[in-house]
């Protein structure tokens, strides 16, 4: 992911105009769960044009300046340009880690309220993400888990380092979900979940855990669907 910029910079009074600063810090293709690059630091990355590179030099030149003069201006522009102080893919998703941490209080606060409600009885089925049905108290079922879009902008962007490891999170940051998909449910919740991921033709797009064996409270059309789940 590269990002582009002219920006107008002056050196002792001299004005350059659109100077283009370039970032790329994208080695290769990702795959899912790879950790993305680390920045190090706010000039990692980064490219300036050589002709205004020269210009530069040249007016450092002629009004007898010094290279700490051009240091603060290439180091204030890259500063100018990251306000979040990380590299351009954070200041592109700075607005969706905010929406991500809403996102998570929200689904929080969700979970909180539901958990107060349900007991063995009222809330005895279990569905997860890939469409599994376990019943709750399964030693098979996973559980509902929230997972944190990270502290900060650049922890969510980048990962944090977990025992020396980067990247947490199994998702690019831009599908960030609050939840691990799974869901705790009632006998007429997983009723309707059914019928809203069942075939045109009736088939069942999901699976029943063949070692939990949920009695479902709609027809269940094919115990060739069972599946022994591990997870
Ligand atoms: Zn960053
Ligand atoms: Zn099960």
């Amino acid at each position: 992911m590269g990002a582009s910029y002219g920006m107008d910079v002056t050196i002792n009074g001299v004005e350059i105009e659109d100077v283009g600063f370039t970032w790329d810090l994208t080695p290769k293709r990702l795959r899912r769960g790879e950790p993305r690059p680390a920045v190090k630091s706010p000039v990692d990355g980064w490219a300036v044009e050589v002709p205004k590179l020269l210009a530069m030099v040249d007016a450092i030149e002629s009004t007898g300046g010094d290279f700490d003069t051009l240091r603060e201006v290439l180091l204030g522009t890259i500063t100018e340009l990251l306000p979040n102080g990380c590299c351009p893919t954070c200041e592109e998703y700075a607005s969706v880690h905010q929406d991500a941490l809403a996102a998570y209080e929200e689904a929080a606060a969700q979970m909180a309220a539901r958990a107060a409600t349900m007991t063995d009885e009222t809330h005895p089925f279990v569905v997860t993400r890939s469409a599994a049905i376990h019943l709750w108290k399964c030693p098979a079922a996973p559980r509902e888990e929230l997972i944190h879009p990270g502290a900060t902008l650049k922890e969510f962007i980048h990962g944090k380092v977990v025992d020396g490891r980067r990247d947490p999170f199994q998702r690019p940051p831009w599908e960030y979900e609050p939840t691990n998909g799974v869901r705790r449910m009632t006998g007429d919740e997983l009723a309707e979940w059914i019928r809203s991921v069942r075939g045109p033709k009736g088939g069942d797009n999901y699976r029943r855990c063949n070692r939990c064996q949920p009695a479902l409270p709609v027809a269940y059309t094919s115990a060739a669907s069972d599946a022994y789940l591990k997870d």
